[in-house]
């Protein structure tokens, strides 16, 4: 499927191709996972066409995009070659090769968001060293260089400790907590010898078997952050188009099972005060970042009323999954138009509420398999839900396989739908 090559016609296609789509700027994603696909299912609707650069010759995108170019988003070479062909070059992950990045925006390359934008992301420290500049309440947060300062940190911020790693993280992985001073030692060795992004070939062949840091000299790889007493996690998708002008989807509810996200409730069922105050800084959270698209924005909700942000992600998120069928706009559609530069779409609500349910491998191949299709068999049979299946080519344990979205009446009702589908589930989920 990689090599359909019948779209493979290097940099004459721009100059050649009659235009009947929405827009006539070739969108090049650099990431073919399930963000990218989502993204090709959401170009198709508007004839634009989508490219995407991902090293797995059957990655999620690979069949839905107009052309898929096997090779490394982390490789400058093939990142080069790749913008080439491409009217705007943007992301559905943010460990790109950002270096590249501003190096073809120099050269002219259209890319959003910016790598301005992508260099502050994909470092988590240097991330929340931008916003609590720019006046966001976050939790405190301190680089550590050894054990020592892991203890004076510790000292300062009590305990549990968040640990984290400064790079290339995500479902959590990198992220490790020390609850006395007894387990600090073992939660730093956890987050430097976690394969992170190990979810990802790019990742595998890159780093495979080589360990972010080692106990004693982490080469300023870690970071800690004081514990954020939350009482629920809160999410915004944000979307700023080529105008600048930004538009806020409601908020939504973000429950996370052992660091992954696990369900997605829309809109979120906290008083209105506390929604306005996470638009406000998920608002201002963006508007201190460079270039249009859609962002993420998670946010804590903690004990005695604040909000806090956690991170932000530059691009479509898991968050945004259920705005497919519960909102007038996608947020794919909505990143899409945001990076060609057409008008941004209504990201309001047009039903009352809905329910993401993240399909998670629960076991390695054939099993997995059976076990997903039994959910996905109720799924099909349960009033206002829809299946979205990602055709990833290998199952594995607590990797993201799809997703199903539950719409209707309340988010009460909705939530004993998706008990009841998950309860006749024999592979025993909650
Ligand atoms: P993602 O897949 O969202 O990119 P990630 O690997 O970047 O995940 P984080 O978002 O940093 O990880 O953290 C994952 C989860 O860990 C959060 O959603 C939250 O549940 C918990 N968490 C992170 N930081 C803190 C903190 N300071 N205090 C308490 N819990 C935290
Ligand atoms: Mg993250
Ligand atoms: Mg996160």
């Amino acid at each position: 499927r990689a090599s359909r090559d019948s779209h493979d016609s290097s940099t004459t296609r721009k100059d050649h191709t009659p235009v009947h789509g929405l827009s006539e700027m070739i969108v090049g994603v650099l990431g073919g996972g399930q963000l990218g696909r989502m993204l090709c299912q959401a170009a198709s609707q508007m004839a634009i066409k989508v490219m995407v650069l991902d090293p797995l010759e059957n990655c999620p995108a690979s069949a839905l995009s107009y052309h898929h170019m096997v090779g490394s988003f982390d490789d400058s070479a093939t990142v080069e070659e790749f913008a080439k062909r491409c009217g705007v070059l943007t992301v559905e992950i943010e460990h790109v090769d950002v270096a590249t990045l501003h190096k073809l925006e120099q050269q002219g390359v259209d890319c959003q968001p910016k790598a301005s934008t992508i260099r502050i992301i994909q470092d988590k420290f240097l991330q929340k060293v931008h916003f609590s500049q720019h006046g966001i309440p976050l939790p405190e947060f301190m680089q550590i260089d050894d054990l020592e300062g892991a203890k004076r940190a510790a000292c300062q911020f009590g305990y549990p400790l968040m640990i984290k790693s400064k790079r290339l993280a995500y479902d959590g992985r990198g992220n490790a907590v020390a609850k006395s001073e007894e387990e600090l030692s073992s939660a730093i060795n956890v987050t430097l010898t976690c394969h992170v992004m190990e979810d990802s070939v790019w990742f595998d062949q890159k780093y495979n078997g080589h360990l972010v840091g080692t106990l004693g000299g982490f080469d300023r790889g870690l970071y800690v952050e004081k514990w954020a007493p939350f009482v629920k996690e809160l999410a915004v998708i944000v979307a700023r188009g080529r105008d600048n002008s930004i538009l806020c989807y409601p908020v939504v509810e973000t429950i996370h099972k052992e660091n992954i996200c696990h369900i997605v409730k829309s809109p979120a069922v906290v008083p209105l005060e506390i929604k306005k105050v996470a638009n406000d800084v998920a608002y201002r959270a963006v508007s201190s970042l460079e270039g249009a698209g859609v962002f993420a924005v998670e946010l804590f909700l903690t004990n005695d009323g604040q909000i806090l942000l956690n991170e932000v992600a530059p691009r479509v998120h898991n968050s945004g999954h259920h705005t497919i069928e519960a909102c007038y706009t996608s947020q794919f559609e909505q990143h899409l138009r945001a990076v060609v530069g057409l008008p941004l779409g209504d990201p309001s609500m047009k039903c009352p509420a809905a329910i993401m349910y993240n399909l998670l491998g629960e076991d390695e191949g054939e099993p997995g398999f059976r076990l997903a299709h039994q959910l996905i068999e109720r799924a099909l049979g349960t009033p206002g839900a829809s299946v979205h299946w990602y055709d990833k080519p290998e199952m594995r344990k607590q990797r993201k396989m799809g997703h199903i979205t539950l719409v209707g009446p309340s988010i009460g009702t909705l939530e004993a739908r998706l008990n009841s589908m998950l309860k006749e589930n024999s592979c025993g989920c909650p």
